[in-house]
């Protein structure tokens, strides 16, 4: 053994070739922690020192190769002022150099995820070859940051400056090795139980001087060979690209862009300082601070539904009633997903309707070629649709998805409760009604529990899990493993009227409700919201999501909270919704909301101004009021956030780690921002209030910070470090 550490061992396998292998101890992942850091360069001397080396093979002993530099350290480490970060970071980079440098050849024999620091690795080395099951990328913009060990320098180099750009800055997704191959990332594929042979004897080829290895490793070390016009063209139209894609509140993408560019006129080492440079901007900003916050967020979420797991009940059939815009989506993701599933309705209409969905979507996948038509039979055949209860003694969990009634939904759950298997999870997905009075008319309350999934089912990632009073720790934890299959991100919130999300997005929609009654115009609100970084704005949110199912929930948010939505409400008298609502304008499933909608070319609805509106909303205009740009995000923005933390205050979300990323997937809300509470944290807590109380002459109870608030403000508490 020429070393052993805690994350790396060098051993020789034959005369001067040796196996330089990363198998980090006491975790199921390889990451390029400090531990390891510090390995790499001990192991890097002594190959550097040793003479009788003549080839380097670079393994890993987990299923991933490494997934990246260890983002559990990111928070101390960006915490360093910016040049010091710059510093620290072309330390590190002098290992990927020093290692590149040796006087053999190198072969990264990547065998499973190869991420971001992971992939840096396999640039350093001077061949890749990885087996069929490999996934590679340069994922950091996701973190707002961009590559730090040499990624946007040795990927330019080696497979050219646009397909740099497109797996740095467009997007930072996962590659698979057929795609890498192909424009030059990698230089082989295997078979995955080849992977090793298959790498051992490209290493031998190269040691034996029938591969030239250093003509291969040379144009690394240069700067780029393009002529200036060839420069141009290549970084003018990648950047508009990018620019598109990523829009003005992420500098990750643009920045990292600048660095390959500038990158590209020097040799190696300047290249490294301007790409260290870059990344410790980046490091700096607002957006990696929340991006990498949410990383983190995400970490909190999967601690605690692993905690449970061992409670969980396995579903391996489920099982929907009602089988509506809900019910179809609900059963079309469990099929896709591999679980069976059973779909109640009351007529022939509504299964054919849940049918028709589920088929409509598995066709756009196989257009896509996403699916296939045997996959697309075969989920097909594991919706079985029924119009009687008998098939669901067979299932292991049953989302009760029929219309918002509290008396049908009783009626229904109670009869399904009475053919299910005792230890069988029972599930409705309400948008409103309380789950612990639905668990009132049930033998088996300790069974049920709110599963709340959002609408479309396939696209939105987050589902609301909601614990009633009686709900058991095994029934949450048999959702949580069901959402998890269902390939979502499950959030476990307590009961109250609108629940968690819907209780934060109601207040933000009273804020765009009293801009309204104040004058302003709602096309002005939603460019605003748009610009600030909401997927839509407020008037076109309510289209999409039907004014009647919003003015129903509305009103279940003024019953729950008098003293706030309800006093509003009083004070105002009719509001938007209620003008829409009557009118019967019931958004886009009706043509007609705040917008008109008519079908564009691919016969799907696009928004239309319709001047109707304007006088429909006249009388409710109390008082005409001139807001500036930032007042109206204000207005809308403090309520959201006053609510979020009177729940984090009631216990309604159990941390503002949880509370911040079930914002993002559930309702968009700026990822950039981080969710309501950094939002707070990054503005600060004082200035936040004294920013609320400036609004409250509009409106005050929506402007109104409990005690609770004030009294973290007062203590300078923060809710994240
Ligand atoms: P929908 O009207 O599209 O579908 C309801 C279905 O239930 C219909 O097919 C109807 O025939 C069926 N149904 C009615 N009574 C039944 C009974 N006794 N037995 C079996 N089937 C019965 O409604 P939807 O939009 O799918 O909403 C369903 C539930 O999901 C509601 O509780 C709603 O609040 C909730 N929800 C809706 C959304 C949304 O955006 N649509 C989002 C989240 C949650």
């Amino acid at each position: 053994m020429i070393f052993q550490g805690k994350g790396i061992t060098v051993k020789e396998l034959s005369a001067g070739i040796v196996e330089m292998n990363f198998d980090l101890q006491g975790e199921s992942v390889n990451k390029f922690d400090e531990v390891t850091l510090r390995e790499f360069r001990q192991v890097v001397d002594i190959l550097k020192a040793d003479k009788n080396l003549r080839g380097v093979l670079v393994t890993s002993g987990k299923e991933a190769f490494i997934v990246g530099a260890d983002i559990d350290g990111f928070n101390a480490l960006f915490n360093f002022p910016e040049q010091q970060l710059a510093a620290m970071v072309r330390e590190i980079n002098r290992i990927f150099s020093d290692f590149e440098d040796l006087p053999v050849p190198t072969v990264a024999a990547i065998n499973g995820l190869a991420l971001g620091g992971g992939f840096e690795m396999c640039l350093a080395c001077d061949y890749r070859i990885a087996a069929e099951s490999a996934r590679m990328g340069l994922p950091e913009i996701m973190l707002g940051i961009q590559p730090g060990f040499g990624g946007t320098v040795r990927l330019s180099r080696v497979a050219g400056v646009d397909n740099a750009a497109e797996w740095i800055a467009a997007g930072g997704m996962n590659h698979k090795p057929a795609a890498a191959l192909k424009n030059g990332c990698i230089d082989a594929v295997a078979k995955d139980d080849k992977l090793r042979d298959a790498a051992l004897t490209l290493l031998q080829r190269a040691v034996d001087g029938e591969l030239d290895w250093r003509a291969k490793r040379q144009p690394k070390l240069e700067k780029l060979k393009l002529n200036p016009m060839e420069q141009l063209m290549a970084f003018e139209s990648i950047k508009g690209f990018i620019i598109q894609k990523a829009g003005n509140h992420y500098p990750a993408p643009l920045e990292a862009m600048n660095s390959i560019r500038k990158g590209a006129e020097q040799g190696r080492e300047k290249a490294l300082d301007i790409e260290a440079a870059s990344f410790a901007k980046l490091a700096k900003t607002s957006v990696a601070k929340a991006l990498v916050g949410l990383y983190h967020n995400d970490q909190v979420l999967k601690k605690k539904a692993k905690e449970l797991a061992p409670l969980a009940r396995e579903v391996k059939v489920a099982g929907v009633i009602g089988a509506g815009i809900m019910g179809g989506g609900i059963a079309f993701q469990s099929a896709k997903s591999g679980v069976p599933i059973v779909m109640k309705d009351i007529g022939e209409a509504g299964i054919k309707a849940g049918l028709d969905e589920a088929t409509k979507l598995l066709l756009a996948g196989v257009e896509k070629g996403k699916v296939t038509s045997e996959k697309l039979a075969k989920c097909l055949t594991s919706i079985r649709p029924t119009l009687s209860y008998g098939d669901f003694a067979y299932t292991d969990l049953v989302v009760e998805a029929v219309v918002e009634n509290p008396k049908v939904k009783s009626a229904v759950l109670a009869e399904v409760e009475g053919i299910m298997d005792e230890g069988a999870v029972l599930c409705s997905n309400t948008s409103t009604i309380s789950i612990s009075k639905l668990a009132e008319g049930l033998k088996r309350p300790e069974n049920f529990i709110g599963m709340h999934f959002f609408n479309p089912v396939h696209k939105m990632p987050l589902v609301e899990i909601i614990r009633g009073k009686k709900t058991s720790d095994k029934a949450v934890a048999t959702v949580l493993n069901y959402a998890k299959k269902l390939g979502k991100t499950p959030v476990v919130v307590h009961d109250c009227p609108g629940f968690w999300i819907n209780r934060v997005l109601f207040p933000y929609m009273a804020g765009f409700g009293l801009l309204l009654a104040l004058g302003e115009d709602f096309v002005r609100i939603d460019k605003l919201a748009e610009k600030f970084g909401w997927p839509m704005g407020p008037a076109y949110l309510s289209d999409m999501v039907g004014i009647d199912t919003g003015h129903h929930a509305s009103k279940v948010l003024e019953e729950g909270y008098p003293e706030r939505v309800g006093q509003a409400r009083k004070k105002f008298g009719k509001n938007a919704m209620d003008v829409l609502f009557e009118a019967g304008r019931f958004g886009q499933k009706n043509g007609k909301g705040f917008y008109a909608y008519e079908l564009d070319k691919r016969g799907k609805p696009k928004k239309i101004h319709d001047p109707e509106i304007y006088s429909l909303l006249q009388p409710i205009v109390r008082r005409k009021v001139e807001f500036s740009d930032e007042d109206i995000m204000n207005m809308m923005m403090i309520p959201l956030c006053l609510e979020a933390a009177r729940c984090l205050e009631e216990g309604i979300v159990e941390s503002a780690a949880e509370a911040d990323i079930s914002l993002i997937y559930g309702i968009g809300f700026p990822p950039f921002l981080g969710g309501a509470f950094r939002y707070m944290d990054s503005i600060g807590l004082n200035e936040f209030i004294a920013l609320a109380e400036r609004y409250a002459e509009y409106a005050e109870p929506l402007y109104q910070p409990t005690e609770w608030l004030r009294e973290r403000a007062k203590n300078g508490q923060r809710f994240f470090a």
